[in-house]
């Protein structure tokens, strides 16, 4: 989408950060809700977050398509049961496109900082577009956004093309080239089988091996399709059914691991359908408890690792030099080019250290003494009228985002609506209501496969907490922000001199 050469008006009333489901979600409820005087800064060239970020070979969801859309805007054309990156990132420009919110997108512009002004109640915020005030912040920015690089001795010595995967260099022809990839989660699973069809030779460096379940994925048939299209009762019934088929795996993950077995079993018979050597089954079988990481769902990950020109390494990356990687043991392997699949910075979101709160510290900084404490994974003391999607502890590791990300929009805009009722300026969560919240949630931790079953993964922080999921069901999750619950806030009557940017104002 073009980059609109607009000056950014000098003050609004919301302003979003990001353009991904949250993002995008965020505008249109606020559209809906007739709060118009909104921007949104987005530091790509188009809408789509993670979907247009990362647009690596084999990039899809696995989460299926039904679920993992907004409930706002069905889509009855999905091609897959689990569908491809472009079909995603399609869907999300198609939605931005029919909300009639596009004219109030920044696209190419960063917000640089965002610094509270107590006494004018406002955000005052600077971006490489200029500078503007906002009463509300709803920040959208993601939780894997910000790709994580290894840090291994040499590596930016490499001579060859290096690039992360959620920086895909498409101009790299990788026609029979030497490949290695770093990384064995959910991104390399993906690219592997992809790579393999192309390189001449690939190299699989595997840190921890992951759990990999069957990807039930099929093409929807025409019949299917016509329903979804024609009769929308149709469409739902199957989002229901995969909604609550999803919900079943909470008890397994939060405090009856033996639920899991199943999925257990269904990875281990994936690798022995997929491998026949016993010493390379062996070195992809995982040594902790199914659940503790991430479940990967593919067929072919394991026929692929089996193949003659792919070769997997368990020996830790010693070095990198000019062109090789080299392992612990001395072994040293020639590649043309690098892809690094490791992940994102998760449990401190860059963003973070941009955003200054009443205290004149940043969220950051709040973070690192608090566990990045927040409340119901939206609001955080010390920061008013700062509203996060995709906050703290609201990960999942088994059902789909956007069904959380909606359930925020509601709490968004139910507190935005309270605001504008009680003409309130300011609204904060209280120390006490925060610190009970994450208290219950780092209690429920304790007992879940992900804190219990011996791996270690970016779900936990540098203290070993647990800050990125959620460790109850979606469903809970939807009831507890059903409502905006002022009782849990210190609220701040609006006070007079901001009246001309307050959240009183006209609607644009
Ligand atoms: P990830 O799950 O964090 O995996 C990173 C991989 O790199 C792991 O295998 C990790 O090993 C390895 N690694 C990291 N640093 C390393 C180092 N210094 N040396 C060697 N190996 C290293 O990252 P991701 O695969 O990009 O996925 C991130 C998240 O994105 C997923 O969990 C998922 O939520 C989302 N995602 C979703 C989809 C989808 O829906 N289709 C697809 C891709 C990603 P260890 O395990 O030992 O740490």
């Amino acid at each position: 989408m073009s980059t609109q050469q607009r000056t950014l008006p000098r003050h609004v009333r919301h302003l979003v950060i990001g353009a991904g489901f949250a993002g995008l979600g965020a505008a249109i409820k606020l559209n809906e809700a007739g709060e118009r005087d909104f921007v949104v800064l987005e530091k790509g060239d188009d809408v789509g977050g993670t979907w247009r970020a990362n647009t690596y070979p084999g990039a899809a969801c696995d989460v299926p398509s039904q679920l993992y859309s907004f409930s706002f805007g069905p889509n009855p054309d999905w091609s897959m049961s689990f569908s491809p990156q472009p079909e995603i990132h399609a869907y999300l420009r198609r939605v931005a496109e029919e909300s009639g919110t596009l004219d109030r997108f920044f696209f190419g512009t960063t917000m640089r900082e965002a610094r509270w002004d107590d006494d004018a109640q406002l955000w005052l915020v600077s971006t490489d577009r200029g500078d503007l005030t906002a009463a509300t912040i709803i920040s959208g920015s993601g939780g894997l956004s910000e790709p994580k690089l290894p840090d291994i001795d040499g590596i930016d010595s490499f001579a060859g093309e290096v690039f992360h995967s959620a920086r895909w260099d498409h101009d790299v022809d990788l026609a029979g080239k030497r490949v290695a990839v770093i990384g064995t989660g959910a991104s390399a699973i993906q690219i592997i089988p992809e790579l393999a069809k192309v390189a001449g030779h690939v190299d699989v460096y595997q840190r921890t091996a992951p759990y990999v379940v069957p990807r039930n994925d099929r093409r929807y048939t025409r019949l299917e399709r016509f329903a979804f299209r024609r009769v929308p009762a149709v469409m739902k019934a199957y989002r229901t059914a995969i909604y609550w088929g999803r919900e079943l795996y909470v008890p397994g993950f939060t405090f009856q691991r033996r639920l899991l077995a199943p999925a257990r079993a269904m990875a281990l018979g994936n690798i022995k359908k997929g491998i026949d050597d016993p010493a390379l089954r062996e070195r992809v079988t995982p040594d902790f408890a199914v659940g503790c990481k991430r479940i990967l769902i593919s067929n072919t990950y394991y026929p692929t690792l089996a193949a003659d020109h792919v070769d997997l390494v368990t020996d830790r990356i010693a070095k990198i030099t000019g062109n090789a990687v080299v392992t612990a043991d001395g072994v040293e392997r020639p590649i043309d080019v690098l892809v690094v699949a490791t992940g994102f910075h998760t449990t401190e979101q860059p963003i973070a250290h941009h955003i200054i709160g009443r205290d004149g510290r940043t969220l950051a900084e709040v973070g690192a003494e608090h566990g990045s404490a927040n409340y119901k994974g939206t609001t955080v003391h010390g920061f008013p009228n700062l509203f996060q999607i995709v906050g703290a502890n609201t990960g999942l590791g088994h059902s789909s985002m956007v069904f959380m990300i909606e359930s925020q929009l509601a709490y968004v805009m139910d507190a935005i609506r309270t605001m504008q009722v009680n003409h309130y300026g300011t609204v904060e969560p209280r120390q006490d209501a925060q610190d009970a919240w994450n208290h219950d949630l780092q209690r429920r931790m304790r007992r879940t496969v992900w804190s219990t079953g011996g791996c270690a993964s970016w779900y936990l922080d540098a203290q070993g907490r647990n800050t990125t999921l959620w460790p109850r069901t979606t469903y809970t999750f939807r009831k507890l922000l059903a409502t905006f619950d002022v009782s849990a806030y210190d609220v701040q009557p609006l006070v007079e001199r901001s009246r001309d940017h307050s959240t009183e104002g006209a609607t644009a």
